[in-house]
Parts: C-alpha cells; sequence; structure tokens
C-alpha cells in the first residue's frame, strides 16, 4: 500500500469527507445569513463520496470523519456510514454533527459502524444558542446530545465549542461542566476567519490561552499528553473522565503535526483548510476512476503547505470559502 506523505514529510492519514454544503442552521461565524447552496447536480452522490473515501484508504488513510455542512440533512448517510466502515484498513469513522437530528440517527449510525460523534454546542442559554445559530433549537440539540450518549457511550461523544467574545465566552465554564457531569469530553475552538459571513471575527475573537486562564480559575487542570489524531491539546480534572481540548489554530498552531486533508461535497479536495490550493476529484469520482483519484490525491499532497496563513487581526475574510463548504 502507497502511504501518502507531503513534502514536509507528514504523512496523511485522515480525511474528513464533506458531505453536503447544506444545513439547517445558519450558525453566525459559518454562514451568511442568505446562503446560496450548491445544486444537487453538483454535489457527489453518496456512491462517489464512497469511491472517494476507497481511494484514499488505499493510500493508508485510516481514520475518516463524516462532516458538512450538517452531514444528517443527507438521510441516507447510514447508507453510506455502512459501506464505508466496512472499508478493509480504516481504523475509525467519526462523524461531526450540530445534533439537530441525532435523536432519529444515532442508533442507526452506531449500528452502521460509525464509532464516535462530535456535536456541536455553543450555549446552554435558549436564547444565545437562537442568536449564534440563527434557527437552531436547542433542546432538540439537547435531546440529540441524550441519544448520542444512550447510543454510543459517554466516552464517544464530544462536544464542540466556538468561542464568541461578549457572546458565549463567559459560559464556557458552564459548558465544560455540562460535560464533566455527563462523562463526555468537551473541546473549545478558536474562531477562524471563513467566508464572508458578516462577521466580524477580529472583534469576536477570544484566544484559548485566555480561555485556559479563564477555566483555571475555577477548575485545578492538568495537562495531559494525549493526542487523538486530531488537532486538539488535551486538559484533565482530578476524579473526572472527562478531558477538555483546546484546538487553536491562532494561538496554538498545530499545522507541524497536521495529517488531514478534506474533501468538499462537490469533490474538491484541500489540502488545508487555510490556503486555496485544491484538487478537483469530481470527474474522476464520476467516471468511476480509482487509479486517477489516487492519483489526483498523491498530486494534492504535494500541494499541502507547510502552514496556514490566518491572520485574526484582520476583519475580512482571508479564506473566501465558507466552512460549511470546505467541511469542519
Ligand atoms: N454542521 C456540523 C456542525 O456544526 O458540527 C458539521 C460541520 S461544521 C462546519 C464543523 C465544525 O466547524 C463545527 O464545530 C463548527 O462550530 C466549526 N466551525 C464553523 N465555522 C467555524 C469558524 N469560522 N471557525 C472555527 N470553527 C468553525
Ligand atoms: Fe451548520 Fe455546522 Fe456551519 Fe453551524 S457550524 S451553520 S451547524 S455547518
Amino acid at each position: 500500500m502507497n502511504i501518502i506523505h507531503d513534502t514536509f514529510g507528514r504523512k496523511i492519514n485522515y480525511l474528513r469527507l464533506s458531505v453536503t454544503d447544506r444545513c439547517d442552521f445558519r450558525c453566525t461565524y459559518c454562514m451568511s445569513e442568505k446562503m446560496q447552496f450548491l445544486p444537487r447536480s453538483e454535489i457527489l452522490s453518496l456512491e462517489e463520496c464512497l469511491l472517494v473515501a476507497k481511494a484514499f484508504v488505499q493510500l493508508g488513510v485510516k481514520k475518516i470523519r463524516l462532516t458538512g455542512g450538517e452531514p444528517l440533512t443527507r438521510k441516507d448517510l447510514p447508507w453510506l456510514a455502512a459501506r464505508i466502515s466496512e472499508l478493509e484498513g480504516l481504523r475509525e469513522l467519526t462523524l461531526t454533527t450540530n445534533g439537530s437530528q441525532l435523536i432519529h440517527f444515532a442508533k442507526p449510525l452506531v449500528e452502521a459502524g460509525v464509532d464516535r460523534v462530535n456535536i456541536s454546542l455553543d450555549s446552554l442559554k435558549a436564547e444565545t444558542f437562537h442568536r449564534i445559530t440563527r434557527v437552531g433549537n436547542l433542546h432538540q440539540v439537547l435531546s440529540g446530545i441524550d441519544a448520542a450518549i444512550d447510543a454510543w457511550g459517554c466516552r464517544r461523544v464530544k462536544i464542540n465549542t466556538v468561542v464568541i467574545r461578549n457572546i458565549n465566552h463567559v459560559e464556557t465554564f458552564d459548558l465544560a461542566l455540562f460535560a464533566l457531569t455527563r462523562g463526555i469530553d468537551i473541546s473549545f475552538i478558536e474562531q477562524m476567519p471563513l467566508g464572508e459571513t458578516g462577521f466580524h471575527h477580529s472583534d469576536s475573537f477570544f484566544s484559548n490561552s485566555d480561555l485556559l486562564s479563564q477555566l483555571s480559575t475555577r477548575f485545578d487542570l492538568i495537562p495531559s499528553l494525549e493526542n487523538t489524531g486530531g488537532p486538539a491539546r488535551y486538559w484533565r480534572l482530578a476524579g473526572h473522565e472527562s478531558r477538555i481540548g483546546f484546538i487553536s489554530p491562532h494561538s496554538h498552531n498545530f499545522c507541524a503535526d497536521c495529517n488531514r486533508m478534506r474533501v468538499t461535497a462537490r469533490g474538491e479536495l484541500f489540502p488545508c483548510l487555510g490556503n486555496e490550493g485544491m484538487v478537483d476529484l469530481l470527474a474522476a469520482a464520476r467516471a468511476d476512476d480509482e487509479v486517477r483519484l489516487r492519483e489526483l490525491i498523491a498530486q494534492a499532497a504535494a500541494l499541502k503547505p507547510e502552514a496556514h496563513t490566518f491572520d485574526i487581526s484582520k476583519t475580512e475574510p482571508q479564506i473566501v470559502r465558507f466552512m460549511s463548504h470546505t467541511g469542519g
């Protein structure tokens, strides 16, 4: 098997596969209020997604995360998950979701072989939650989290929180406590300036170093060397199973250990979230051409830059595509 490496010697063993750019929420930092979504004819079919996933696994990818947009807006997602989870050589299939549909999907996804799930939750207050997501319903998501804990067990469920100054940065202690009391992990994410969202990332940015100091006034946090293969650095609390993670593209750049590539719902392969370099897989996927797919993936690895170039002090987005397009 050919294992893919980039030109900086980093091994690529993790794929984030976006199955849609659509979403039932409109989070302010991720989307503009009036989004134009791709026409369905331009989106990879689930069969084409499977072909792309297979090509990556043949090249040594061990972990695949299904994402979007909101992946659970594709009602046949368990069909895709069941086929990807059976690919020989894959060690872990995971999902990132806003949780709104988990009450219906948690069990079928576990049965389909999804090993763990990340659920986005930015606030425990209905009003703030609505302000951030514009249309989301907090109770639906909290029920989704309960359904996920029932289906996967608490050690396989994680909360992701994007921290926004003056909106939810004061709630981070409560969010951490929410996770701790359920025995689930939580990761706090620094905002990235992606897409013409109309959101002022520089004003609302709250760094994870500040957050760590804030949480340390209430919790006795112990740094942990654990690595789950993703970008989070973890802290633990004595007597608790849960870990508190920090995903810090700005205050602690993680590019040196980056093992990931991303495929969008229309088959664009981005070797880096924070750069525009891309290789188009759509035609090869439509032609059912596995050999060509593997060649294109190797080409994309060669394009992977050493580091992203985000500068949070600038108000304008540095990458024009939305996070929901690239896949989180
Ligand atoms: N819809 C799903 C969800 O919200 O979990 C999956 C896709 S979403 C794009 C994946 C993750 O990206 C979410 O945790 C979301 O909060 C995060 N995200 C979106 N826009 C972001 C931004 N500008 N900066 C940092 N994280 C962002
Ligand atoms: Fe949708 Fe996820 Fe983006 Fe929120 S962060 S708008 S839930 S894709």
